[in-house]
C-alpha cells in the first residue's frame, strides 16, 4: 500500500480518537433540556424528558377527548361533548390523542424537535409510544385503514419524511392495519387563511383531494397526524373522504393542543 494511501486512513482514526476524547469531556447534551445524554437516553432526549411527556387523560369529551375536570366514564361516543364539540360541525365522529401539547410543555418541545429538526430516530420512538398507548383511548378493531395526513409534496421533499405516515406505519404494523399512504393527497401547499370562517373551511377544504376513491367507499377509516391543534385539518381530510364515499372516519394524533 502506498504512503498516499495510508495516511488518510491515520488521519480518520486520530479523528474518531479525539471525537471520541471530546465526547467524554463533553459528552452529547439532551436536545430539549441540555443535561447530558446518559444510559437512559432515548434518541436525542435524556430519560428524564421521556418520562416526563404529558399524556392525555383516558376519559373526555366523547367526540374529541378533551379532559373535562369531572370526566367520567366517557370512552366511546355516547356521552358528554366539550364546548368545542357543541360549538362545531365536526366532520369526524372520534378523535384521540395520547400527549398533551402544552406551550411550556415538553410534549410540544420534542414534537418540534422531531419534526422540524428532523429527527426521525426520534420521531419513530414516539410514533411506537402511540401504538402502543392508543387503545387506552380509542379501539383500534374494525378500522379498515389508516389515513395519514398528507404534506403538499414540496414539504414531505424538504423534510424528507411525512411525520404522519411515520406514525400511521408504527400504529399499522402493532395492530394490524394497512396504510392507506396514496388515497388522500395535498393539492395545495399552504391554505389562504383571510377570508371568513366559511372561507377558511373552503380554502383548507380545497387543499385536499382524494385520488383512490375505490380505496376509500364505505370504509371506516383512522386518519393519522401528530397534532390536533383545532381540528381544521382533519375535518377537511375527513369531508373529501366522507364525499369520496367513506363510511365513517376518526381521528388518532400523537398529541392534542391546550
Ligand atoms: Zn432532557
Ligand atoms: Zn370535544
Amino acid at each position: 500500500m502506498s504512503r498516499a494511501e495510508g495516511a488518510p486512513r491515520e488521519c480518520s482514526a486520530g479523528r474518531n480518537l479525539w471525537a471520541a476524547a471530546l465526547h467524554l469531556l463533553f459528552p452529547t447534551p439532551c436536545h430539549v433540556c441540555g443535561a447530558p445524554l446518559d444510559g437512559e437516553r432515548v434518541s436525542s432526549l435524556c430519560g428524564r424528558c421521556w418520562r416526563s411527556l404529558e399524556r392525555m387523560p383516558a376519559a373526555g369529551c366523547a367526540r374529541c377527548g378533551w379532559p373535562f375536570p369531572d370526566a367520567g366514564a366517557a370512552a366511546g361516543t355516547e356521552g358528554p361533548l366539550c364546548q368545542r364539540c357543541r360549538e362545531t360541525e365536526d366532520q369526524f365522529h372520534l378523535a384521540r390523542a395520547v400527549l398533551r401539547y402544552r406551550t411550556d410543555g415538553t410534549a410540544r418541545a420534542v414534537i418540534l424537535q422531531a419534526k422540524h429538526g428532523r429527527r426521525l430516530s426520534l420521531l419513530r420512538h414516539l410514533a411506537r409510544l402511540l401504538a402502543a398507548e392508543a387503545p387506552g383511548h380509542l379501539p383500534l378493531a374494525g378500522w379498515d385503514g389508516l389515513v395519514p395526513v398528507p404534506l403538499h409534496w414540496r414539504r414531505r421533499w424538504e423534510r424528507g419524511f411525512n411525520q404522519a405516515e411515520v406514525l400511521a406505519r408504527a400504529v399499522g404494523r402493532q395492530h394490524g392495519l394497512p396504510v392507506l399512504r396514496r388515497v388522500l393527497v395535498r393539492v395545495r401547499s399552504t391554505p389562504r387563511q383571510h377570508g371568513d370562517a366559511e372561507d377558511r373551511r373552503r380554502n383548507v377544504r380545497e387543499a385536499f383531494a382524494v385520488r383512490a376513491p375505490g380505496a376509500v367507499r364505505e370504509r371506516r377509516l383512522l386518519l393519522v397526524d401528530d397534532v390536533f391543534t383545532t381540528g381544521a385539518t382533519v375535518n377537511a381530510c375527513a369531508r373529501v373522504l366522507l364525499d369520496a364515499g367513506a363510511a365513517e372516519i376518526g381521528v388518532l394524533t400523537l398529541a392534542r393542543v391546550e
